[in-house]
Protein backbone atom coordinates (compact mmCIF):
# COMPACT_ATOMS: atom_id res chain seq x y z
CA UNK A 1 0.00 0.00 0.00
CA UNK A 2 2.72 2.52 0.86
CA UNK A 3 4.66 2.04 -2.16
CA UNK A 4 1.32 2.56 -3.97
CA UNK A 5 1.24 6.36 -2.10
CA UNK A 6 -2.24 5.49 0.19
CA UNK A 7 -2.40 8.63 1.78
CA UNK A 8 -0.87 11.95 1.03
CA UNK A 9 -0.38 14.35 -1.70
CA UNK A 10 0.64 12.73 -5.03
CA UNK A 11 4.20 14.19 -5.56
CA UNK A 12 5.18 16.64 -8.38
CA UNK A 13 7.70 15.11 -10.24
CA UNK A 14 11.21 17.55 -11.07
CA UNK A 15 10.22 18.47 -14.20
CA UNK A 16 7.50 18.13 -16.59
CA UNK A 17 7.20 14.12 -17.87
CA UNK A 18 6.55 14.17 -21.36
CA UNK A 19 4.99 10.64 -21.97
CA UNK A 20 3.92 9.01 -25.75
CA UNK A 21 0.73 6.68 -25.24
CA UNK A 22 1.69 4.64 -28.46
CA UNK A 23 0.40 0.91 -29.66
CA UNK A 24 0.03 0.86 -33.14
CA UNK A 25 -2.77 -1.62 -32.58
CA UNK A 26 -6.33 0.16 -32.81
CA UNK A 27 -8.35 -0.22 -30.17
CA UNK A 28 -6.17 -1.45 -27.48
CA UNK A 29 -7.39 1.87 -24.66
CA UNK A 30 -4.59 4.17 -25.88
CA UNK A 31 -7.01 7.27 -25.67
CA UNK A 32 -8.84 5.39 -22.87
CA UNK A 33 -5.34 5.47 -20.60
CA UNK A 34 -4.37 8.30 -22.08
CA UNK A 35 -7.82 10.74 -20.98
CA UNK A 36 -8.52 8.93 -17.58
CA UNK A 37 -4.80 9.02 -16.41
CA UNK A 38 -4.60 12.21 -17.10
CA UNK A 39 -8.10 13.16 -15.23
CA UNK A 40 -7.15 11.16 -12.30
CA UNK A 41 -3.75 13.20 -11.98
CA UNK A 42 -5.32 16.58 -12.97
CA UNK A 43 -7.97 15.96 -9.71
CA UNK A 44 -4.66 15.04 -7.69
CA UNK A 45 -3.37 18.26 -7.86
CA UNK A 46 -1.19 17.47 -10.90
CA UNK A 47 -0.59 20.12 -13.62
CA UNK A 48 -1.42 17.99 -17.18
CA UNK A 49 -1.70 18.70 -21.16
CA UNK A 50 -2.78 16.08 -23.34
CA UNK A 51 -2.52 16.53 -26.89
CA UNK A 52 -4.22 14.26 -28.98
CA UNK A 53 -1.81 13.61 -32.01
CA UNK A 54 -4.87 11.06 -33.48
CA UNK A 55 -6.60 12.68 -36.38
CA UNK A 56 -10.02 10.87 -35.27
CA UNK A 57 -9.25 13.36 -32.14
CA UNK A 58 -11.14 10.52 -30.00
CA UNK A 59 -9.29 12.21 -26.98
CA UNK A 60 -10.27 15.72 -27.63
CA UNK A 61 -13.98 14.36 -27.72
CA UNK A 62 -13.50 12.91 -24.25
CA UNK A 63 -12.19 15.46 -22.86
CA UNK A 64 -15.33 18.05 -24.32
CA UNK A 65 -12.73 20.51 -26.49
CA UNK A 66 -13.90 22.14 -29.35
CA UNK A 67 -12.70 20.97 -32.69
CA UNK A 68 -15.17 22.36 -35.36
CA UNK A 69 -13.57 22.95 -38.53
CA UNK A 70 -12.18 26.46 -37.71
CA UNK A 71 -10.64 25.96 -34.70
CA UNK A 72 -6.86 25.55 -34.44
CA UNK A 73 -5.40 22.08 -33.92
CA UNK A 74 -2.32 20.09 -33.01
CA UNK A 75 -2.50 20.38 -36.94
CA UNK A 76 -1.32 23.78 -36.78
CA UNK A 77 1.42 23.54 -34.36
CA UNK A 78 2.69 20.73 -36.69
CA UNK A 79 2.51 21.97 -40.12
CA UNK A 80 2.75 25.89 -39.44
CA UNK A 81 4.61 26.48 -35.87
CA UNK A 82 1.30 27.71 -34.16
CA UNK A 83 2.30 28.02 -30.24
CA UNK A 84 0.33 24.91 -28.62
CA UNK A 85 -0.02 27.63 -25.75
CA UNK A 86 -2.97 29.15 -27.75
CA UNK A 87 -5.01 25.96 -28.97
CA UNK A 88 -4.58 24.29 -25.39
CA UNK A 89 -8.18 24.24 -23.56
CA UNK A 90 -9.20 23.75 -20.47
CA UNK A 91 -10.91 20.65 -19.84
CA UNK A 92 -14.50 21.12 -18.40
CA UNK A 93 -15.24 20.26 -14.79
CA UNK A 94 -11.42 19.19 -14.48
CA UNK A 95 -9.21 21.60 -12.56
CA UNK A 96 -5.32 22.07 -14.02
CA UNK A 97 -6.06 19.76 -17.03
CA UNK A 98 -5.84 20.80 -21.02
CA UNK A 99 -6.44 19.64 -24.11
CA UNK A 100 -4.61 20.39 -27.76
CA UNK A 101 -7.34 18.69 -29.77
CA UNK A 102 -6.92 17.33 -33.27
CA UNK A 103 -9.27 18.34 -35.88
CA UNK A 104 -9.43 16.26 -38.96
CA UNK A 105 -6.67 18.38 -40.66
CA UNK A 106 -4.41 16.28 -38.99
CA UNK A 107 -5.16 13.55 -41.33
CA UNK A 108 -2.91 15.47 -44.10
CA UNK A 109 -0.85 15.77 -41.91
CA UNK A 110 1.27 12.45 -41.94
CA UNK A 111 1.80 13.18 -45.50
CA UNK A 112 2.35 17.23 -45.19
CA UNK A 113 5.33 16.78 -42.57
CA UNK A 114 7.26 14.06 -45.36
CA UNK A 115 8.40 17.58 -47.21
CA UNK A 116 9.47 19.46 -44.56
CA UNK A 117 12.12 20.17 -42.58
CA UNK A 118 12.96 18.25 -39.09
CA UNK A 119 9.73 16.33 -40.09
CA UNK A 120 10.20 14.08 -37.34
CA UNK A 121 10.84 16.96 -34.75
CA UNK A 122 8.20 19.52 -35.22
CA UNK A 123 6.10 18.35 -31.82
CA UNK A 124 9.45 18.36 -29.87
CA UNK A 125 9.59 21.84 -31.27
CA UNK A 126 6.31 22.89 -30.34
CA UNK A 127 6.87 21.46 -26.88
CA UNK A 128 10.18 22.96 -26.54
CA UNK A 129 8.32 26.24 -27.51
CA UNK A 130 5.85 25.76 -24.19
CA UNK A 131 6.76 26.99 -20.65
CA UNK A 132 6.41 23.23 -19.38
CA UNK A 133 7.59 24.52 -15.94
CA UNK A 134 4.15 25.14 -15.71
CA UNK A 135 3.29 21.29 -16.37
CA UNK A 136 3.53 18.15 -14.31
CA UNK A 137 2.74 16.15 -17.14
CA UNK A 138 2.58 16.24 -20.67
CA UNK A 139 0.31 12.69 -22.34
CA UNK A 140 0.54 12.07 -26.58
CA UNK A 141 -2.50 10.49 -27.47
CA UNK A 142 -0.48 8.74 -30.89
CA UNK A 143 -2.68 7.24 -33.74
CA UNK A 144 -2.96 3.45 -34.08
CA UNK A 145 0.49 3.64 -36.84
CA UNK A 146 4.07 3.91 -36.76
CA UNK A 147 3.88 7.05 -39.07
CA UNK A 148 5.04 10.15 -38.53
CA UNK A 149 2.80 11.58 -36.05
CA UNK A 150 4.34 8.59 -33.85
CA UNK A 151 7.42 9.11 -34.76
CA UNK A 152 7.39 12.79 -33.85
CA UNK A 153 5.47 11.96 -30.60
CA UNK A 154 8.32 9.46 -29.65
CA UNK A 155 10.95 12.26 -31.02
CA UNK A 156 9.41 14.78 -28.42
CA UNK A 157 9.08 12.63 -25.64
CA UNK A 158 11.26 11.07 -22.61
CA UNK A 159 8.50 8.39 -22.07
CA UNK A 160 6.90 5.91 -23.96
CA UNK A 161 3.59 4.11 -22.58
CA UNK A 162 2.20 1.03 -24.18
CA UNK A 163 -1.32 -0.26 -23.09
CA UNK A 164 -2.05 -3.91 -24.05
CA UNK A 165 -4.81 -5.41 -24.68
CA UNK A 166 -5.28 -8.91 -22.88
CA UNK A 167 -6.85 -10.28 -25.55
CA UNK A 168 -5.71 -12.85 -28.34
CA UNK A 169 -3.16 -11.15 -30.82
CA UNK A 170 -2.17 -9.25 -28.05
CA UNK A 171 1.71 -9.04 -27.98
CA UNK A 172 1.53 -9.21 -32.47
CA UNK A 173 3.37 -6.31 -33.66
CA UNK A 174 4.47 -5.41 -30.49
CA UNK A 175 8.44 -6.39 -31.61
CA UNK A 176 7.59 -3.80 -34.38
CA UNK A 177 6.97 -1.21 -31.83
CA UNK A 178 9.79 -2.11 -29.74
CA UNK A 179 12.45 -2.06 -32.75
CA UNK A 180 10.85 1.67 -33.75
CA UNK A 181 11.18 2.86 -29.96
CA UNK A 182 14.68 1.38 -30.73
CA UNK A 183 15.26 3.54 -33.99
CA UNK A 184 14.38 6.69 -32.69
CA UNK A 185 16.48 6.26 -29.59
CA UNK A 186 19.23 5.25 -31.83
CA UNK A 187 19.11 8.14 -34.48
CA UNK A 188 16.42 11.17 -32.95
CA UNK A 189 15.88 10.86 -29.01
CA UNK A 190 19.02 9.31 -27.49
CA UNK A 191 16.49 9.71 -24.36
CA UNK A 192 13.87 8.12 -25.09
CA UNK A 193 12.40 5.16 -23.02
CA UNK A 194 10.00 2.68 -22.55
CA UNK A 195 9.00 3.46 -18.67
CA UNK A 196 5.06 1.89 -18.21
CA UNK A 197 3.02 -1.01 -20.15
CA UNK A 198 -0.16 -0.83 -19.13
CA UNK A 199 -2.85 -4.37 -19.14
CA UNK A 200 -6.44 -2.86 -20.49
CA UNK A 201 -9.80 -4.11 -20.82
CA UNK A 202 -9.05 -7.50 -18.29
CA UNK A 203 -11.46 -10.22 -18.20
CA UNK A 204 -10.51 -11.95 -14.94
CA UNK A 205 -13.27 -14.65 -15.86
CA UNK A 206 -11.38 -15.78 -19.00
CA UNK A 207 -8.36 -18.05 -18.48
CA UNK A 208 -6.75 -15.82 -21.69
CA UNK A 209 -6.85 -12.28 -20.28
CA UNK A 210 -5.11 -13.95 -17.12
CA UNK A 211 -2.00 -15.84 -19.74
CA UNK A 212 -1.74 -12.41 -21.76
CA UNK A 213 -1.31 -10.89 -18.19
CA UNK A 214 1.30 -13.35 -17.31
CA UNK A 215 3.11 -13.39 -20.38
CA UNK A 216 3.64 -9.64 -20.66
CA UNK A 217 4.40 -9.95 -16.98
CA UNK A 218 6.94 -12.28 -17.26
CA UNK A 219 8.45 -10.73 -20.73
CA UNK A 220 8.27 -6.89 -19.16
CA UNK A 221 9.20 -7.62 -15.57
CA UNK A 222 8.62 -4.03 -13.25
CA UNK A 223 7.30 -2.23 -16.44
CA UNK A 224 3.99 -3.45 -16.16
CA UNK A 225 1.81 -2.07 -13.79
CA UNK A 226 0.33 -3.89 -10.89
CA UNK A 227 -2.89 -2.21 -11.50
CA UNK A 228 -4.83 -3.77 -14.11
CA UNK A 229 -7.62 -2.03 -15.89
CA UNK A 230 -10.43 -4.26 -15.79
CA UNK A 231 -13.21 -4.10 -19.16
CA UNK A 232 -15.77 -1.94 -17.70
CA UNK A 233 -19.19 -0.59 -19.65
CA UNK A 234 -18.68 2.62 -17.90
CA UNK A 235 -15.08 3.25 -19.11
CA UNK A 236 -16.84 3.14 -22.92
CA UNK A 237 -19.85 4.82 -22.24
CA UNK A 238 -18.02 8.15 -20.93
CA UNK A 239 -16.50 9.55 -24.11
CA UNK A 240 -20.47 9.94 -25.56
CA UNK A 241 -21.30 12.16 -22.95
CA UNK A 242 -17.60 14.10 -23.36
CA UNK A 243 -16.75 13.17 -20.31
CA UNK A 244 -13.80 10.79 -18.72
CA UNK A 245 -14.82 7.94 -16.51
CA UNK A 246 -13.01 9.18 -13.77
CA UNK A 247 -15.69 12.66 -13.61
CA UNK A 248 -18.38 10.42 -15.79
CA UNK A 249 -18.50 7.58 -13.05
CA UNK A 250 -16.06 7.96 -10.45
CA UNK A 251 -17.79 4.94 -8.20
CA UNK A 252 -17.16 2.59 -10.94
CA UNK A 253 -14.35 -0.54 -11.13
CA UNK A 254 -12.97 0.96 -14.56
CA UNK A 255 -12.88 4.62 -12.63
CA UNK A 256 -10.80 3.43 -10.00
CA UNK A 257 -8.32 1.34 -11.93
CA UNK A 258 -7.57 4.82 -13.38
CA UNK A 259 -7.49 6.33 -10.42
CA UNK A 260 -4.77 3.20 -8.82
CA UNK A 261 -3.19 3.35 -12.14
CA UNK A 262 -2.51 6.87 -12.26
CA UNK A 263 -1.11 6.68 -8.67
CA UNK A 264 1.08 4.01 -9.38
CA UNK A 265 2.58 6.20 -12.08
CA UNK A 266 2.88 9.19 -9.70
CA UNK A 267 4.87 7.17 -7.39
CA UNK A 268 7.20 5.52 -9.33
CA UNK A 269 10.49 6.37 -10.59
CA UNK A 270 10.46 6.38 -14.53
CA UNK A 271 11.46 3.41 -16.17
CA UNK A 272 12.81 1.67 -12.80
CA UNK A 273 9.73 0.05 -11.85
CA UNK A 274 9.66 1.15 -8.70
P1 LIG B 1 -7.21 3.09 -28.98
O1 LIG B 1 -7.04 4.53 -28.64
O2 LIG B 1 -5.99 2.26 -28.68
O3 LIG B 1 -7.68 2.88 -30.38
P2 LIG B 1 -9.52 3.20 -27.28
O4 LIG B 1 -9.05 3.77 -26.00
O5 LIG B 1 -10.25 4.12 -28.21
O6 LIG B 1 -8.34 2.47 -28.04
O7 LIG B 1 -10.46 1.96 -26.91
C1 LIG B 1 -11.07 1.18 -27.93
C2 LIG B 1 -12.52 0.89 -27.54
O8 LIG B 1 -12.55 0.09 -26.37
C3 LIG B 1 -13.31 2.14 -27.22
O9 LIG B 1 -14.63 1.97 -27.69
C4 LIG B 1 -13.29 2.21 -25.71
O10 LIG B 1 -14.42 2.87 -25.19
C5 LIG B 1 -13.28 0.75 -25.34
N1 LIG B 1 -12.57 0.51 -24.06
C6 LIG B 1 -11.33 0.90 -23.72
N2 LIG B 1 -11.01 0.50 -22.48
C7 LIG B 1 -12.09 -0.17 -22.00
C8 LIG B 1 -12.40 -0.84 -20.77
N3 LIG B 1 -11.52 -0.89 -19.77
N4 LIG B 1 -13.62 -1.42 -20.66
C9 LIG B 1 -14.52 -1.37 -21.68
N5 LIG B 1 -14.29 -0.77 -22.83
C10 LIG B 1 -13.10 -0.17 -23.02
MG1 LIG C 1 -7.17 6.20 -29.87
Amino acid sequence: MAARGHGGPWPRPESCRVIGVANQKGGVGKTTTTVNIAAALAMHGQRVLVIDLDPQGNASTALGAERDNQARSIYHCLVEDEEIRKLAQPVPDIPHLWCAPATIDLAGAEIELVSLVAREARLKRAIDAYDTSELDYIFIDCPPSLGLLTVNAMVACDEVMIPIQCEYYALEGLGQLLNNVNLVQAHLNTGLKISTILLTMYDGRTRLSQQVAEEVRSHFGDLVLETLVPRSVRVSEAPSYGQSVMTYDPGSTGAAAYLEAAREMAHRTPGTGR
